[in-house]
């Protein structure tokens, strides 16, 4: 028999999971994240909306995880059975991986509150989003219907259980304490693969990222 087997202790991948609605800073976020940590942001509005039905969300999210050890998985999954197709998926390529909530809890404020300040952000982002542009005539309905279909986290369902983590976050907070929150929660939840940047190059991070403009656009 050969040499005992040195075995090294792998730190396990890290998938973040939004649970939000449009306009609450969720690719805003993925692009600070990717760039202070290096996670592989997958979005989902790089996928052509008449695609959105065949799982090729979750096989984009599974095979960035091939390759990264972590992974923004950049989608609303407002509804409880969206984003438990995704994490069991995740699971049953990668059962290792710890796959944590970012849920912007709407419990927070009124629906009326929410949908006027994403409402305002949409708006202002106008033309840079793949496909969601602040002129189409129906956006404010389409962002009605997200909000008015959110399930909130709730760790004694099925779909919400296989959440390692939930990060609880205010759709009403600006994005700089949004992203502190963020990085904060990991940073105290996964020490050991999560280190605290310094406050300038998180400052860096979140003007680059709300500077971001799509590179695919879809009509
Ligand atoms: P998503 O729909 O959840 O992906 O939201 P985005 O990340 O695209 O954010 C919507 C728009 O609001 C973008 O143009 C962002 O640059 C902007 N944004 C994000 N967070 C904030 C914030 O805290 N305050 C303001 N004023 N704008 C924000
Ligand atoms: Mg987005």
């Amino acid at each position: 028999s050969g040499m005992p087997m040195e075995v090294e202790a792998v730190a396990p991948k890290i998938v973040l999971v939004p649970v939000a609605t449009i306009g609450c800073g969720k690719t805003t976020m993925g692009h600070a994240l990717s760039k202070l940590f290096g996670f592989a942001h997958v979005q989902s509005d790089n996928i052509r909306s008449k695609n959105q039905g065949k799982g090729l969300f979750n096989k984009a999210v599974i095979e960035a995880l091939d390759v990264n050890d972590l992974v923004f998985a950049d989608r609303n999954n407002h509804i409880r059975v969206m984003r438990q197709s995704l994490t069991n998926a995740v699971y049953a390529e990668h059962p290792g991986c710890y796959q944590v909530a970012l849920y912007w809890a709407h419990n927070k404020a009124s629906v009326e509150h929410i949908l006027e300040t994403t409402g305002e952000r949409v708006n202002k982002r106008g033309e840079d989003h793949q496909s969601l542009v602040a002129s189409l005539p129906n956006v404010c309905q389409i962002m009605e219907h997200f909000v008015g279909g959110f399930a909130p986290v709730d760790i004694d369902t099925d779909a919400d259980q296989l959440f390692h983590n939930v990060i609880e976050l205010d759709p009403l907070a600006d994005a700089e304490t949004t992203l502190v929150t963020i990085i904060d929660g990991l940073c105290n939840a996964y020490p050991q693969i999560i280190r605290r940047p310094g406050n300038d190059e998180i400052q860096a991070a979140l003007q680059a990222a709300l500077d971001y403009k799509p590179d695919v656009l879809y009509s």
